[in-house]
Parts: C-alpha cells; sequence; structure tokens
C-alpha cells in the first residue's frame, strides 16, 4: 500500500498485505481456475485445523454466511430473532433476508456485547432463535447464551465476524458447538478482500449450506468438472450464489498463515494502550470477562466523569492531530429504515455505548512511534476537554 496515500496520518487501521499475497493470487490466475476451487477447499480445511472445527464453508461475505445460518436453522417469516441493536447493520440484515423479524435486546453494560437477562426475557416473550455477535473482537458470553438455547429449545447462531482468532475459554471462536460465522473484509482479523466462513460440527448441515451457497445445486462446479460432464445436477431447494473465488482462497490462505502474528501483536498494542490508560481516570480501556481472550480487531475505548458527553469533541481533536479515530457503533434500531416500527424501544446500555465510546488506531504495523503519539494527542485532548 502506498504510504502517502496516508502522509502523517496514523491510520485506524490497515490490513497486513505483501508479496506473498501477490504471488499467491498470480499463482491462482496462471492456473486457470479463478472461481471456487481448490484453494477454497484448501483454505477452508486450513481454518477448520486452525479453530479445531471439523467442517468449515467459505462464503463471499460475513452477511450470506450469516444468512446460510439462519437458513440452516429453517429461520422464516414466523420467527424472531433476538440480536442485539449495537452491531454491524449486516447482522440484522441478514434476518431480513429470511423474513424473520429482529427482536433487538440490550447489551451487557460491561461487555457491550449482548445480555444474557435481557436475551431470556426475551425468550419468555416469545423470541424464537438467538443470533448473538462477539463485538469487536471480544466474545460474548458464549456458555450462557448456549444453555439458554438449549433451555428454551431454540436456535443459537454466532456472529463472530470481528472475532476470528479469540477464544472463548481457551477454545477458540467456531468450535463451541453453535454455528458460527467470520467476515474477511479488510477491516476485520485477516481478509480476502471480501469473505466470510461458516463453522459447524454437523455434517449434514455443513452439506446442505455448501447446496445453498452454490444455487441450491446438489453437486460443485469443481466436482462436476472432474467429472467431464456424466454427473447430472440436482436442485431440491432454492439457493444463492454466496461462493468464494479461489483468488480469494488464495489470498485466505496466505493470511491464515500470518494470523498469529497479527493476533500477538494486536494484543501487544491493546496491553500497551491499556497501561497508558491506567492513568487517565476518564477513559476506560475495554473490558475483558475472564473467560474471554479477545482479537483486538478494535480497540474501543469509554468516555467517563466529565469526559462524558463529550466523545464528539475529543473525535474532533483526535481528526485535528491526524489521528483516525471513529465515533462507536450506532444502534440499528434507531436507523431510518427502522424509525416507526421500534419507536417505543429503550436500550440503556446499547445508547450509552452509542454516545460514549469511540476506537482507537489499531493494526499490524503501527509503529511503537505511532502508537506514543496516539496515547499523546488523546492525553492532551482529555486534559483540555477535562478542564474545560
Ligand atoms: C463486518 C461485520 C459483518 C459483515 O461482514 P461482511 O463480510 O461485510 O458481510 C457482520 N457482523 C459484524 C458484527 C461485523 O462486524
Amino acid at each position: 500500500m502506498s504510504e502517502d496515500l496516508f502522509q502523517d496520518q496514523i491510520p485506524l487501521m490497515r490490513p497486513w498485505l505483501g508479496e506473498e499475497e501477490v504471488e499467491a493470487v498470480a499463482d491462482v490466475i496462471r492456473s486457470g481456475w479463478i472461481a471456487q476451487g481448490p484453494r477454497v477447499a484448501e483454505f477452508e480445511a486450513a481454518v477448520g485445523q486452525f479453530l479445531g472445527v471439523p467442517h468449515c464453508v467459505a462464503t463471499n461475505s460475513a452477511t450470506s454466511a450469516t444468512h446460510l445460518c439462519l437458513r440452516l436453522h429453517e429461520i422464516g417469516p414466523q420467527d424472531r430473532v433476538v440480536v442485539p441493536s449495537s452491531t454491524c447493520m449486516a447482522t440484522v440484515n441478514s434476518i431480513h433476508l429470511c423474513g424473520a423479524e429482529p427482536v433487538f435486546v440490550d447489551i451487557d453494560r460491561d461487555t457491550f456485547n449482548l445480555s444474557v437477562e435481557g436475551t431470556e426475557r426475551a425468550l419468555k416473550a416469545g423470541a424464537t432463535a438467538i443470533l448473538t455477535v462477539d463485538q469487536i473482537g471480544l466474545p460474548c458470553d458464549m456458555g450462557s447464551l448456549i444453555t439458554l438455547a438449549e433451555r428454551y429449545g431454540v436456535p443459537l447462531v454466532e456472529d463472530a465476524a470481528t472475532a476470528f482468532a479469540a477464544s472463548y475459554k481457551g477454545k477458540r471462536l467456531g468450535s463451541l458447538g453453535p454455528l458460527t460465522i467470520f467476515s474477511f473484509h479488510p477491516r476485520k482479523m485477516i481478509t480476502t478482500g471480501e469473505g466470510g466462513m461458516l463453522t459447524t460440527f454437523d455434517e449434514t448441515l455443513a452439506e446442505k449450506a455448501r447446496t445453498l451457497r452454490s444455487a441450491g445445486a446438489s453437486v460443485s462446479d469443481l466436482v462436476r468438472h472432474k467429472a467431464k460432464g456424466t454427473i447430472v445436477q440436482q436442485y431440491f431447494d432454492y439457493g444463492h450464489n454466496y461462493r468464494m473465488t479461489d483468488l480469494q482462497g488464495a489470498l485466505g490462505l496466505v493470511q491464515l498463515g500470518k494470523v498469529e502474528a497479527i493476533l500477538s501483536e494486536r494484543t501487544e498494542q491493546a496491553r500497551r494502550y491499556d497501561q497508558a490508560l491506567q492513568g487517565m481516570d476518564e477513559v476506560a480501556p475495554p473490558f475483558v470477562p475472564d473467560y474471554a481472550t479477545p482479537a483486538y480487531s478494535s480497540y474501543l475505548i469509554s468516555l467517563r466523569g466529565k469526559l462524558e458527553g463529550q466523545r464528539d469533541r475529543l473525535l474532533q481533536h483526535m481528526s485535528e492531530q491526524a489521528v483516525s479515530c471513529r465515533s462507536a457503533i450506532q444502534p440499528a434500531h434507531l436507523e431510518p429504515f427502522y424509525q416507526g416500527r421500534y419507536q417505543g424501544l429503550r436500550l440503556e446500555n446499547t445508547a450509552w455505548v452509542a454516545a460514549n465510546t469511540m476506537f482507537l488506531p489499531i493494526f499490524p504495523g503501527m509503529s511503537p512511534e505511532q502508537q506514543e503519539r496516539v496515547i499523546t494527542v488523546l492525553q492532551q485532548g482529555v486534559l483540555e476537554l477535562a478542564s474545560g
């Protein structure tokens, strides 16, 4: 990536791409097979190995992977699906793609992930499924949610789009049991440009997902190609084109080889921020519960005390000092699309997070000097706003 694009600006994030990725994609082009084929299959197997889950199904986005998960659970217009409002719109879109109704539930005050108590209240009130999110790289309370889903007999899907390589009680997300999805958009832990992945322990569900991914065809293009036209495919269901290309699969394989290094660099940067924030009463680091080892795909700070309500002014200050930060996740239920439908809904913690949190730059390749500058500029801003 060209350096002069950024000059002295410290970006919020930047993917880690190099010559190895260029070569891998060039090899695929030279091979003549660029659509979904052997590289995607290899990428799926490698991700399964890394996460500790037998079946992985690659897709062209996390949104499509989530839609597939909901279809595998036969979610339809009859369903009401619990989902945090504090999430990427893509999460909620997948519920609409099934014709189901989102039931927006508040987040936990500390973790900013789906509230287990709120989820139980929604289930008691008739919700029929749970779509939980591991927001900003932090695993949600999966143990409690799995127990809840079993107790109420409802399907549970885990949107771990931002949290590839994060762990819950020492196990990688994607290997905890429920259908789980990841994103490989450049903003996430590793990237394939665009892309997603569904993981499961259930071979039948994995096969169904492969069918739905590819127009509902009973036989994949690769299998048909190898059989030299002697296999006739059939359609037992309607499907989609949610396929990942081999160009992306090859990119993903290289990126996966770097994931441990990416994770440790991000974790190291988070530690440095954590330490720096210890001296600032008005700024809290992300809360990390005992069960979670986060991926730190983002670093979200919370503004307290005198800084409460001053987030946009602090963002302005950071921007003036050439440090790219970003405002918090905005509640999905307050978007114009939902106006009218959820008018009476009050989600206290969701609203608080939307108003009083912001993202600091964190990405592999950010130098210690750059991070020092972020911290210094932040300290200055906090000092000015707290005394002003
Ligand atoms: C990024 C993101 C998505 C969407 O991922 P795509 O690959 O762009 O479809 C879904 N859910 C969450 C929580 C995300 O952060």
